[in-house]
């Protein structure tokens, strides 16, 4: 295992980065936090403009400093009825210091009145690998749904609860099987492919 090319996971999200070494695990790659790689999780900045921006920042500014490739992503919650609001902006939507619960609540109040046909969402994520020497990969993963009426479901962090997949449920209420359909999983997942003739180059 010593031998396994390493590449540095550019986020300060302990649920990231352990979804992410999951996925990574088949790969061959040995996945590194911050902390491993020696780097200052102050490199980590979003410059608050698009995802993909977000994205590159973050691993550019990582593979930089530790000399290894480094894996970032940035996602959102779009919603149709809101212009595509909150995106970008989905941690701060409704004030920096509101808790997940009451960001949650906020958009339903928002919605509030608009029928069940006119709450289509979806989640976005954006997945970059940059590499030290400046070559970049970038890839997306989507997971369509709707925004639920009420909040359900304990599991999962910021929207989940207020997220309904196509069956009806929210991502609070599916658990694990949240780590196969993920937005974010799908855009690693597609970048499966780089990260294998990476390593064969390795
Ligand atoms: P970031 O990619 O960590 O910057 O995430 C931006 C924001 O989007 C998060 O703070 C959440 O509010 C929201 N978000 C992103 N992915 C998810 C998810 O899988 N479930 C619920 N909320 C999410």
């Amino acid at each position: 295992m010593t031998d396994a090319p390493r590449l540095v996971v550019a986020t300060g999200n302990p649920g990231k980065l352990r979804e992410i070494r999951g996925l990574l695990e088949p790969t061959g790659w040995q996945a590194l936090s911050l902390a491993e790689a020696g780097v200052d999780s102050a490199e980590v900045v979003e410059t608050g403009r698009s995802y993909l921006e977000n994205a590159v920042a973050k691993a550019s500014a990582v593979a930089h400093v530790s000399g290894l490739p480094a894996l970032a992503d940035d996602s959102g919650l779009e919603v149709d009825a809101l212009g595509g609001r909150p995106g970008v902006t989905s941690a701060r939507y409704g004030g920096p210091l509101l808790t997940d619960q009451q960001r949650g609540a906020r958009l339903l109040q928002a919605l509030e009145g608009v029928p069940r046909a006119r709450r289509r969402a979806r989640f976005r994520a954006i997945v970059v690998l940059a590499l030290p020497g400046g070559e970049r990969h970038v890839r997306e993963g989507i997971l369509e749904g709707r925004i639920a009426e009420t909040p359900r479901g304990e599991n999962g962090f910021g929207y989940d609860p207020v997220f309904e997949i196509a069956d009806g449920r929210t991502l609070a209420e599916i658990g694990e099987e949240k780590q196969q359909l993920s937005h974010r999983s799908r855009a690693l997942r597609a970048m499966m492919g780089v990260l294998g003739v990476l390593h064969g180059r390795a």
